[in-house]
């Protein structure tokens, strides 16, 4: 008997804790044959892959990573020799994941898929802050944005979106810093408007700054090269007030 392709699942391994992931995520992984790992995803989730053949396959901004388009490949080829094979992303899967590139090129192979949700950046920044997106009266909408725009893709407006939103959290905006503080300002947003930047969400080498918009470049450059979120919106700003300044006076204004 032809022996028919296995499964491919597209699980969210959260936001960098290794306890912050399903478990439906951690049972799928704990079967796995062979998985297909971000370079954000913490080595203990990649081990509750036990029995699992591991392949990391790098995306980190600016570092070597694998092409889209050869995962794609190896992500349907895989499916042909393994019953469970495993692509493990960072946060959602559905968020900033490429995940529907990955979701085409198995449905073109006629390979089946199950996507398992895992929780977001945003979310594991928001609950470290203790300051919720939402707030009656404050914010009654979260834009969820990247200035980022891939090779051959056409720019899109991600400053409008911001400006449109009650709280904004930006995605791999912290190397461009400077360009959303000058975009922003010059979309008409006060240079004062209370900025939030988080990194390593719910690690233990998590950082948080509370900023103005304005001083947004200067709170980005203390980062240590961990993913970041640059959250904006007035449900930050009660933070701001409190926050002890880590920079100097002139810096922080
Ligand atoms: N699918 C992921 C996002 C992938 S894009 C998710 O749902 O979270 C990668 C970007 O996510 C990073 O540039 C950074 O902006 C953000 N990010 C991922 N992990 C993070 C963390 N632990 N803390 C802060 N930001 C994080």
């Amino acid at each position: 008997m032809r022996r028919t392709s296995g499964k491919v699942w597209l699980v969210g391994a959260g936001p960098g804790a290794p306890d912050l992931i399903t478990l439906r995520a951690a049972e799928i992984l704990g079967r796995a044959d062979i998985v297909f790992y971000d370079a954000l995803v913490h080595p203990e989730t990649v081990a509750l892959a036990a029995r699992a053949e591991k392949i990391a396959v790098g995306k980190r901004c600016g570092k070597h990573s694998t092409a889209q388009r050869f995962i794609n490949k190896r992500l349907a080829d895989a499916a042909r020799k393994h019953a469970i094979v495993v692509r493990l992303k960072g946060g959602d899967p559905m968020l900033f994941g490429r995940a529907q590139e990955e979701i085409a090129a198995l449905q073109a192979a006629g390979i089946a898929y199950e996507i398992v949700p895992g929780v977001t950046s945003a979310l594991a920044a928001s609950a470290e802050l203790g300051v919720s997106l939402t707030q009656r009266g404050l914010s009654r909408n979260v834009v969820f944005v990247t200035p980022r725009a891939g090779a051959g893709e056409s720019a899109h407006d991600w400053a409008a979106s911001v400006m449109a939103a009650d709280t904004a959290v930006i995605y791999m905006g912290a190397g461009q810093a400077q360009l959303i503080t000058d975009t922003l300002i010059a979309r008409g947003m006060a240079p004062a408007a209370p900025v939030m930047v988080v990194e390593n969400a719910s690690l233990p080498q998590q950082r948080s700054r509370s900023c103005t918009l304005r001083a947004l470049p200067d709170a980005s450059a203390y980062l240590s090269g961990g993913p970041a979120l640059i959250m904006l919106g007035q449900v930050y700003a009660a933070a701001q007030e409190t926050a002890v300044p880590a920079l100097p006076r002139a810096l922080a204004a």
